[in-house]
């Protein structure tokens, strides 16, 4: 096994049922981590257990199993406040994954505080999921979309966003690290920026809750999204941290079962306090409860030897790269990219690139990644995204370097 210095790849590899599938077929060389990851056997044996031993509605029924599976529920909630380092358990939502906790945060939060003239601010790096919902918001508001220019794909100066705040921005949502480029932004910088105007600020930690230590309350957001499958956790899993006073504010996103005191035909509703308010309808409680063990074990694993795990396979894969004709690694890699290379090859097409990747028993992502924005700014027609993950050894990276020395534009 070819590994790393900072993790016991053989250990962690062992972990993940999909890594040896009981075909024992050639082994796929997984390297699509930003799209999502595998599942480690903790998270796989945490779903079937609660659905063998606590299924049941939470907070509904005065039995001991549903009692069960709200404990368990609320457990999960603690556990995702402690990986985040919330304050108040009241401050982790249950969503399904970050686009959703976007959306909700568009039609509540900003829907209140942005109208006709008012502006909201964004990155030019933004995945679809950080921008779309902003956008929206903006033409139904009769505001403006404004872009902090990413052309270059550097990381986001405090300044660079500075001077696109204004005095009648609302609010500012980026990204913590480009899903394209794994583009790290100095996100405790640009929330002091924009708290400096008294401008709240949404992060986008999609690509990097898997990658980084995240301190909420040292990044200083108002609002920080992230979604449970990109970080070994189960899919139809998400979070959204609020802080308390925000949260509490909040009118309900979904209204329906969960959400309200109690409701007469003629009578005001009204509306119990969060999370509860914000998670209406049965919520997925075994997502949430196979997600925490997905922290807890990347906790135990360490997040500074995943974060050292993840540089030196960036490093060793632009070097690899560097030899091979007609591959160009995109940005900037020694801005320290968190688990992301993104490659573009002379004269032919990502697609293509990706086929012939493919067919070599290597999978990544090939096109835009839901940011063509992005792309556009950068000049491509897209790029072929390797994103690593724990699992991840350069032995893969190797395999990549060998089929790349054989692509040929017309071979499909
Ligand atoms: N934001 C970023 C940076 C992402 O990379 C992604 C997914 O690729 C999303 C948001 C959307 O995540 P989801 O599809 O899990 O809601």
């Amino acid at each position: 096994m070819t590994d790393t210095a900072a993790l016991p790849l053989a250990s962690v590899r062992a972990e993940f049922p999909f890594l040896d599938p009981p075909d024992h077929g050639p082994p796929l060389a997984y390297l699509d981590n930003a799209a999502t990851t595998q599942k480690p056997r903790c998270v796989l044996d945490a779903l079937v257990d609660y659905y063998t031993t606590a299924n049941s509605n939470i907070g509904r029924g005065f039995y001991e199993l549903s009692r069960r599976a709200t404990t368990r529920y609320e457990e999960a909630r603690a556990v995702v406040r402690q990986f985040l380092n919330a304050a108040h358990d009241d401050e982790i939502i249950f969503t399904r994954g970050t686009t959703d906790a976007m959306n909700l945060l568009a039609d509540t939060f900003a829907a209140r505080i942005v109208g006709p003239g008012d502006d909201v601010v964004v990155t030019g790096m933004e995945h679809n999921s950080n921008l779309l919902p902003w956008r929206r918001l903006c033409e139904r508001h009769g505001a403006t979309l404004r872009v902090v220019p990413a052309s270059a794909g550097l990381p986001v100066r405090p300044e660079d966003l500075a001077a696109v705040l204004g005095h009648r921005t609302r609010l500012v949502a980026l990204t913590h690290v480009s899903n394209v480029l794994g583009t790290v932004n100095p996100v405790r910088d640009l929330v002091r920026v924009a708290h400096e105007r008294g401008v709240p600020v949404v992060v986008d930690g999609a690509q990097a809750v898997p990658h980084l230590p995240v301190d909420v309350r040292e990044i200083g957001a108002d609002f920080y999204c992230f979604s449970g499958h990109k970080v070994y956790g189960p899919m139809g899993s998400g979070v959204l941290y609020g802080r308390r006073d925000l949260l509490a504010d909040l009118p309900p996103y979904q209204v329906g079962g969960g959400t309200v005191k109690g409701v007469a035909h003629h009578a005001p509703v009204s509306y119990v306090p969060v999370p509860a308010r914000l998670e209406a309808g049965t919520p997925d409680i075994a997502a949430a409860v196979a997600l925490a063990a997905a922290l807890t074990w990347l906790d135990q694993l360490g997040r500074p030897a995943v974060r050292a795990h993840d540089a030196q396979l960036v490093r060793y894969a632009v070097d690899a790269l560097h030899d091979v004709d007609r591959v160009r690694v995109v940005g900037d890699p020694a801005a320290d990219p968190a688990g992301i290379v993104s490659i573009a090859v002379d004269g032919l097409h990502p697609y293509d690139v990706g086929g012939h990747l493919d067919r070599h028993g290597i999978a990544v992502r090939s096109g835009v990644h839901c940011a063509s924005a992005f792309l556009d700014e950068l000049g491509l027609l897209g790029t072929v995204r390797i994103s690593f993950a724990v699992y991840s050894t350069t032995a893969e990276i190797d395999r990549i370097v060998a089929a790349l020395r054989t692509v040929r534009a017309g071979e499909w």
